[in-house]
């Protein structure tokens, strides 16, 4: 049974330890990020009051968070444990989940917290293209594709997202700061948290996690 929490700023590649994790320890990783893309993509009613928010960088709303990730969490496949991936991102929704476990009678096993420097950051960030076509992943500088804007697998147009801008990138740094990065100091006195140093290879990353997390 784990019952993990995902910390660390935008880009400190949460969600690519998060699916290594998910798999290792047989548990659903639940991105909020992803579940408001797809209901961006869908044009839900929850896409639509979110597309806003996401498109300029800012948090969506902690009510609609909140009761996303309820009932996330009550599906069964979350009944021997599950990775939050982006959830907590304020105080209010630590608090809020908090809650929600205590009635529920569960404990939260770890926070961990993936630690990298903003400086190091945000020319990655700014540097992420991804196929509109097929979702592949590419960097500008590490990883571009052989013809520029286009797919090397597929043909599709390779763009940047629209969260991916200096602009959005900055005002997501600044809403990290402003929001979410006291939660280290919340779950620090609680006992929980688990710092990883994120600025390494990523199986290396996986390594220190694993470490942390046990059998
Ligand atoms: P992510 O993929 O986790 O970086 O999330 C992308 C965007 O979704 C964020 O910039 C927010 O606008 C929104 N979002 C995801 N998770 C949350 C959350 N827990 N609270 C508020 N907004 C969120």
């Amino acid at each position: 049974m784990k019952r993990i929490v995902l910390l660390g700023p935008p880009g400190a590649g949460k969600g690519t330890q998060a699916e290594g994790i998910a798999a290792k320890y047989n548990i659903p990783h639940i991105s909020t990020g992803e579940i408001f893309r797809a209901n961006v993509k869908e044009g839900t009613p929850l896409g639509i009051k979110a597309r806003e928010y996401m498109e300029s960088g800012h948090l969506v709303p902690d009510e609609l968070v909140c009761e996303l990730v309820e009932d996330r969490i009550q599906e069964p496949d979350c009944a021997n444990g599950y990775l939050l991936d982006g959830f907590p991102r304020t105080v209010p929704q630590a608090r809020f989940f908090d809650e929600f476990l205590e009635k529920m009678g569960q404990e939260l096993d770890k926070v961990i917290d993936i630690e990298v420097d903003e400086d190091v950051l945000i020319p990655r960030m700014v540097g992420r293209r991804v196929c509109r076509q097929c979702g592949r992943p590419y960097h500008m500088i590490t990883m571009p594709p052989k013809v520029e804007g286009v797919c090397d697998v597929c043909g599709g147009e390779v763009y940047q997202r629209s969260d991916d801008t200096l602009e959005t990138v900055q005002n997501r740094f600044r809403v990290y700061n402003e929001q979410t990065s006291p939660l280290t100091e919340y779950y620090k006195e609680k006992g929980k948290l688990a710092p990883v140093n994120g600025d390494a290879g990523i199986s290396e990353v996986f390594g220190a996690i694993c470490a942390l997390l046990g059998e």
